[in-house]
């Protein structure tokens, strides 16, 4: 199986986001391979219009409208975006007081927009092969939180458990919501569905408003399938042979007697053999694998030293900072190795950042993703980007772009990097020992950041080991980084 990287869940002019399809579709080919663009529809249940509802009802219904009015070309737009380098699918979001939001998504480019009052009538009605996927779970019940007494897991196999809204696996889960939708409640986890019984896979996505799918730090999914193609990546999905990251595109690998993560299985042996393997971004701060929700084997990132043998390493460039609120600061960027390889090139590109319209803000902005970030090129010795950034929103919200390269080398591999014009020539040991930063004008400046470099025995771990366990069990792994980026990854489960 390969691993692909999507998002299943973004929003854009379409209906009540910011900035147009094709500039969205744009970004997203441009960093992932599949995604969906689930433009806003319904929301059945929606609020009692009066006079303190009204902004809140009124740019709901217009958004809708606004879909329903250009559905047929917004469907005709995603079916022609789907080729062979980059996957679509059909999808559009119903919001539920009652039920809890959830997208619908379909590989069938003749989804219909209709309106329904829950996600299986929704499901069923529409006469695609498709499912629901709840999103942003973890809010209050009533208030757009998951429902667990109404859940269905038939219609929805697949859990949104991280998004720009933040993580909703459990009560102590990193990333608690700061949403004006309001705070995580303990009631509406992904834990408490498990502790349930409920069987549904993990994803992320960005749930970003301004049409840039993918957008580093706002949540992104990976699924396992033979291939690159529509028909695959849909088996993937639709068996939950997927898993959430943060961020960073963590590698993850996880299997309980050869069934991969997501697997729902006959119990044949109080007996089981775990297997992971985890090639992180950064340095990995813990591994944990559940059995039933409690932990059974931690990996402990303080113990992972670099060893004499490694001989891979990550670089980390980070860009951004400054006062530039609006207008976009470019980047030009440059490695070169000598006596060394680079075997990979990780992109963390971000859009605007913005979650739901406000009254002060300006709808008609269809250029507010127009940012051409990109990997320029890549080769044995050499990767160059671009990228675009605007000022931290705040001291905690990082609104900076990254590139992660992984090379191949020892020690003493020369690394010749040069930003927008910066060039410092240096060693991987030097790297290992201190990464730099540099300004580019003399106060309150766009700036960037080479990481210190991670040794391979920082950021990879793999383990096998055997549990003991009568009678029903599932088994998840939690990935943490120590630059505060997670993975979550499905259960397999056994009944
Ligand atoms: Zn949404």
């Amino acid at each position: 199986m390969n691993r692909y990287w999507g998002d299943l869940h973004n929003h854009c002019g379409i209906t009540y986001g910011y900035g147009s399809l094709k500039h969205a579709l744009d970004r997203a080919k441009s960093h992932l391979d599949f995604c969906a663009v689930t433009g806003h529809a319904m929301w059945p249940d929606i609020p009692e219009r009066n006079e303190e509802t009204a902004f809140v009802v009124d740019f709901h219904r217009r958004g809708f409208q606004k879909l329903y009015d250009h559905w047929e070309e917004v469907r005709h737009t995603i079916a022609e975006a789907n080729t062979e380098d980059f996957i679509t699918f059909q999808a559009y979001e119903m919001h539920s007081s009652l039920y809890g939001d959830h997208h619908i998504v379909t590989p069938d480019d003749s989804l219909p927009l209709i309106y329904r009052d829950s996600p299986a009538q929704l499901l069923h009605d529409s006469g695609c092969d498709g499912i629901t996927v709840a999103h942003h779970i973890g809010y209050t019940p009533g208030y757009r939180g998951i429902n667990w007494d109404l859940y269905d897991p038939a219609v929805t196999p697949l859990i949104e458990v991280c998004s720009k809204h933040g993580c909703g696996m459990s009560e102590t889960a990193p990333y608690p919501y700061y949403h004006n939708m309001g705070p995580r409640d303990s009631r509406c986890t992904v834990y408490e569905g498990l502790k349930r019984g409920f069987h549904f896979g993990f994803v992320g996505s960005t749930d970003h408003h301004a049409g840039y799918p993918g957008s580093y730090g706002d949540g992104k999914l990976a699924v396992l399938a033979e291939s690159k193609t529509r028909s695959a990546i849909w088996d993937g999905l639709k068996n939950r042979r997927t898993y959430a990251v943060t961020g960073d595109r963590i590698k993850c690998d996880f299997s309980v007697d050869g069934h991969l993560m997501g697997s729902i299985v006959p119990l044949t042996s109080p007996r089981h053999q775990i297997s992971y393997r985890v090639e992180g971004c950064a340095n990995i701060d813990k591994i944990v694998i559940y059995r039933n929700l409690n932990p059974i084997h931690i990996a402990e990132g303080l113990t992972m030293m670099p060893k004499s043998e490694d001989n891979r390493y990550k670089i980390r460039i980070e860009m951004g900072w400054g006062n530039n609120e609006q207008e976009l600061f470019p980047w030009k960027g440059r490695i070169r190795v000598s006596d060394g390889q680079i075997l990979e090139a990780e992109p963390c590109f971000r859009g605007r950042s913005v979650l739901a319209p406000s009254a002060s803000q300006d709808v008609s902005q269809d250029n507010i993703n127009e940012i051409d970030n990109r990997i320029l090129s890549i080769s044995d010795d050499s990767v160059s980007w671009q990228c675009f950034t605007v000022k931290n929103p705040s001291p905690v919200q990082p609104q900076t772009c990254a590139v992660i390269a992984e090379i191949q080398g020892s020690r003493d591999t020369v690394v010749e990097i040069e930003i927008n014009g910066h060039c410092r020539r240096t060693s991987i040991g030097e790297l290992c020992r201190y990464g730099y930063s540099e300004h580019m004008k003399p106060y309150h400046s766009q700036a960037y950041k080479v990481h210190t470099a991670v040794s391979c025995s920082q950021y990879t771990a793999e383990n096998s080991f055997t549990d003991e366990w009568e009678g029903p069990a599932f088994y998840h792994m939690e990935v943490a980084q120590t630059n505060q980026q997670w993975a979550f990854v499905s259960p397999i489960f056994f009944e």
